[in-house]
């Protein structure tokens, strides 16, 4: 061994202390060979080493180095035993495959110690030792990958196999009944050359009342129970409220249009009354308007009976009753003949053989002109009916809460409706 040291006296400095050597300043080193008689755990460093590496190591004798060599290749150990345990793992479910990420790549995990460990590797062997490292996490990571795959698409089987569903793959819904009739009545009036006309639902005094000749006192304020948004007690045409009826699209639509118009206003609009079988704070309102030169109490007449009998069927009969609105002189409340009993009299029609389903009359001449249209020139009608009403006379729907209770039990019953 001293032969030896002598020899290489003059190489190169100890491989991990240079500074300690200067300080002992005796060129005690080690050159680890196949030659070199060693100790037997010597032996066991050096093949150790040579096995991760092709380049030669210089050792100083000093009892620190061999031992901090011994703990690098004890590191190599480490990492061989581990890339072992990962080329071997297996995990029976999620839960396990997590245990396993977490010993072996979360922060405090196996490799990132490891990782940590790196840093105090002498330069010689960090090439070695780092791609030993790193071949390491990246089978960690693919071979936990790999598990992770196969769990979730075995995962999806398990879970998603529901004995209850029906065997039939996509459960269609149905259409609402109101929607149904909505559009049944917007379809009648459509072949009749009316257009859809839409306005906002929170609307001003101006276009729900005031335009359509409901002076700012009048009791007819009162027919319709109205939801206030902001109240404005100087001008109460500036209340915003919540329209109780369509009629506010008319006048919008008159306000930017000049004669001739047919439209019908379909939309939902709110009153504030208390909710039973027969009224709620909110229903659906079809309304139409037809301004022209020359329009006629006739032409109105003609085109509800119309709508009746394609409504109702063939044989439905109309029939008008004088009433009162602000906005229609004269106005008209309009029966059909009731469906039920055909004419009769039945507990529906309240043994009249009529049910009532419409207000129409011809336009006020003051709210032609309030909108901005010549009622020396126009004339027109206007009518509107209830949604609920027609859906209830056509499909006998008893309780008009029904309507908005999303029951998916009642609202299939219109599945052959659709
Ligand atoms: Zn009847």
């Amino acid at each position: 061994m001293s032969v030896l040291t002598d020899k290489l006296a003059d190489r190169e400095s100890c491989s991990i202390c240079p500074a300690l050597r200067k300080t002992l300043s005796v060129p005690l080193r080690i050159f680890l060979s196949p030659s070199a008689k060693l100790s037997l755990t010597g032996q066991k460093l050096f093949h150790g080493i040579s096995k991760i590496m092709q380049q030669k190591l210089y050792l100083c004798t000093v009892f620190l180095c061999t031992l901090y060599i011994y703990y690098i290749l004890t590191m190599i150990d480490k990492i061989n035993a581990l890339l072992q345990e990962v080329e071997a793992m297996t995990a029976a479910n999620a839960e396990e495959l997590e245990a396993l990420r977490i010993k072996y790549l979360s922060k405090k995990g196996a490799i990132n110690e490891l990782m940590a460990d790196f840093r105090s590797v002498p330069a010689e062997l960090k090439k070695e030792v780092g791609m030993k490292l790193n071949e390491l996490k990246t089978k960690a990571q693919e071979k936990i990958a790999t598990l992770k795959e196969a769990f979730e698409s075995q995962d999806t089987g398990m879970d998603e196999l529901d004995l209850t569903r029906t065997a039939y793959p996509i459960e269609l819904g149905t259409r609402h009944p109101l929607t149904l009739v909505k559009n049944e009545i917007i379809d009648i009036f459509a072949r009749m050359g009316f257009n859809i006309a839409d306005g906002p639902e929170v609307e001003d005094d101006l276009h729900v009342y005031t335009k359509l000749n409901f002076a700012a006192d009048h009791p007819a304020r009162d027919m319709q129970d109205t939801f206030f948004v902001e109240v404005n007690p100087e001008d109460v045409t500036k209340n915003i409220i919540l329209r109780s009826h369509t009629s506010s699209v008319q006048v919008r639509t008159m306000e930017h249009t000049q004669p001739p118009i047919r439209v019908i206003c379909p939309g939902r609009v709110y009153r504030n009354e208390a909710i039973s079988y027969r009224a709620h704070c909110f229903f659906h309102q079809v309304e139409g308007l037809y301004i022209d030169k020359g329009v006629s109490f006739t032409d109105l007449k003609q085109v509800l009976l119309l709508f009746a009998q394609e409504m109702f069927g063939s044989d439905t009969k109309i029939r008008l009753r004088p009433s009162y609105f602000p906005f229609t002189e004269p106005s008209a409340e309009m029966d059909i003949s009731c469906n039920i009993c055909g004419g009769k009299g039945c507990p529906f029609c309240k043994g009249t053989g009529w049910v009532e389903i419409l207000g129409c009359g011809m336009v006020d001449p003051n709210v032609l002109e309030a909108c901005g249209i010549d009622s020396k020139i126009y004339s027109g009608y206007a009518f509107g009916m209830g949604i609920e009403r027609i859906t209830n006379l056509k499909y006998q729907v008893k309780d008009l809460r029904m309507f908005s209770e999303n029951d998916t039990r009642f609202l299939r019953e219109f599945e052959s409706a659709y």
